[in-house]
């Protein structure tokens, strides 16, 4: 069966929107019934004809109450179980955050592939801002920016090396 690649990272950080972009081309296959509308998780899509699998972990509702931090354990940890690759994506315009943090200290704890995928970097002239992320011991990190599809292709022979 296909690898599976789980994307995680804490909301607003842009994980839907580059799932989006990755599957795109899948999209037509796997459309929704009619009338149903929820967020898709899983989704099929291949680069450079490696197939493989994505779970968008932001999509999924752990419990309604579910505190920010609470539920991104939770994906990190149903990632670490469920996943061959894992993409931790972190916000290059907001910078590190403590839950970024906490995150990370669950993903260095597997010995899975781990992808730490700085998005927002609309403009490459600000490549620097990923140097911080370094700090989270997760090796290094890449910068895209899934709305200006920046740096996707890169992103992802990293990912397919990786499967
Ligand atoms: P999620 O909560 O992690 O799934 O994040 P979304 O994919 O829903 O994106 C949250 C917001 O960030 C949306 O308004 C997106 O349009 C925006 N966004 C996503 N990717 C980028 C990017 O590369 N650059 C910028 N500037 N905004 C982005
Ligand atoms: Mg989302």
């Amino acid at each position: 069966s296909k690898p599976i690649v789980a994307i995680v990272g804490r909301p607003n950080v842009g994980k839907s929107t580059l799932f989006n972009y990755i599957g795109k081309n899948r999209l037509s296959i796997v459309e929704d019934m009619p009338g149903v509308t929820r967020d898709r998780i899983y989704m099929d899509a291949e680069w450079l004809g490696r197939e493989f699998t994505m779970i968008d972990t932001g999509g999924i509702e752990f419990e309604t109450n579910d505190k920010i931090l609470t539920a991104m354990r939770n994906q990190a940890k149903l990632a670490i179980d469920e996943a061959d690759v894992i993409m931790f994506i972190v916000d290059g315009k907001t910078g590190m955050t403590s839950a970024d943090n906490e995150v990370a200290i669950i993903l260095r704890n597997t010995r899975k592939p781990v992808l730490l995928v700085v998005n927002k970097v609309d403009n490459m002239k600000n490549e620097a801002d990923i140097y911080e992320f370094y700090n989270l011991g997760l090796g290094d990190p890449i910068a895209i920016s899934a709305t200006n599809a920046l740096n996707i292709g890169d992103m992802l022979d990293r990912l397919v090396e990786n499967m």
